[in-house]
């Protein structure tokens, strides 16, 4: 099968919202009047991002849920996407799994894939997802203010303890590690919330990189600094039973694939928060100055703007 084959077969569907899609030297895309255009990129390179036996259904799910979770973190409604590839061969019952998990997830959220690029070389994915959203209401990371609640939405490190089982720095029991590897393996980008708190939040993060790293990215582009509660920071089930490990504690603060939404709201606007009727919990506040002081009980753990280090 040569490469425009192979991408009529597994990329090409239609786009109707598109002018031009998938087929042309460029897609010719038009947003809607009053709107502008979130643009993001996210690559996932095996080994780094995944392991090289993964299943292809679930990575074509990931590839793009990254992807959208940076427009729900931006409060854009995302349109378009394109992916390229690299891959060392071509393997059809692959590409089949990984084109329908990609394609899935785009059709729940009514996302159009438009072009992308296909070659020859070690197993990686680059997506470049565009959405669209009003300029006036976008979610940005330098929105913070003084006095804000702090939010974070589901529940954090999940993922982070899956991860840390399957290399060996915990043992969760076999239900215990099915529970959290949903969320590693299958994260769902939380899109409508994004697009809810448009008018009530005054900034937001994905929670990609570990709580403390993306809310420091907030604190240092707003030039704020936080104060949290660490038990009322959402866990699991399988997350409190091991509370009482180091390294829980460590996917909670500093793990990474979260996938959750952290943002910043008005105090006064606590109610209306809680009326967007998902798992919203306030876990600080933001305060004058920098970095972010995180209360556990007595213990009270001070972490300076940028610097996380200790929880590598
Ligand atoms: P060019 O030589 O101009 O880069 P290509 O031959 O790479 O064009 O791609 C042909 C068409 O197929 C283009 O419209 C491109 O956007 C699209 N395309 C290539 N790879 C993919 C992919 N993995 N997914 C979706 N569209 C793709
Ligand atoms: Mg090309």
């Amino acid at each position: 099968m040569n490469e425009f084959e192979l991408i009529r077969r597994y990329f090409e569907r239609p786009a109707p919202s598109a002018m031009l899609g998938v087929g042309d030297d460029a897609a010719l895309l038009q947003v809607k009047e009053g709107k502008v255009l979130a643009v993001s990129t996210d690559m996932l390179v095996c080994g780094t991002h995944f392991f090289a036996d993964a299943d292809p259904y679930l990575l074509g799910h990931k590839t793009l849920a990254v992807n959208l979770s940076d427009m729900a973190a931006m409060g854009a409604q995302p349109c378009w996407a394109t992916l390229s590839i690299a891959m060392p061969r071509v393997d059809e019952a692959w590409l089949e799994k990984f084109s329908a998990g990609f394609f899935a997830l785009a059709n729940l959220h009514g996302v159009e894939l438009v072009g992308g690029d296909t070659t020859r070389g070690p197993l990686s994915f680059c997506v470049t997802i565009m959405g669209e959203v009003d300029a006036s209401l976008a979610l940005k990371r330098s929105g913070a203010r003084v006095c804000d609640e702090i939010w974070v939405s589901g529940n954090l490190g999940d993922a982070a303890l899956a991860l840390a089982h399957l290399e060996g720095k915990i043992l969760l029991a076999q239900d215990e590690f099915d529970a959290c590897a949903h969320a590693l393996h299958r994260p769902e980008p939380r899109v409508a919330l994004g697009q809810s708190l448009a008018g009530i939040a005054t900034g937001a993060i994905d929670i990609s990189d570990g709580l403390l790293a993306d809310l420091g990215h907030m604190l240092d582009a707003s030039n704020v600094g936080a104060e949290i509660d660490f038990e009322s920071i959402p866990v699991s089930q399988t997350m409190r039973k091991h509370l009482g490990e180091e390294i829980a504690r460590r996917c909670i603060l500093a793990g990474g694939d979260d996938y959750e939404l952290c943002f910043t709201a008005p105090a006064s606007r606590h109610d209306d928060v809680q009326a967007i009727g998902m798992q919203l919990t306030c876990i600080g506040r933001i305060v004058q100055g920098a970095g972010c002081i995180v209360r556990d009980g007595e213990e009270l753990l001070v972490l300076e703007s940028g610097g996380y280090d200790h929880f590598e």
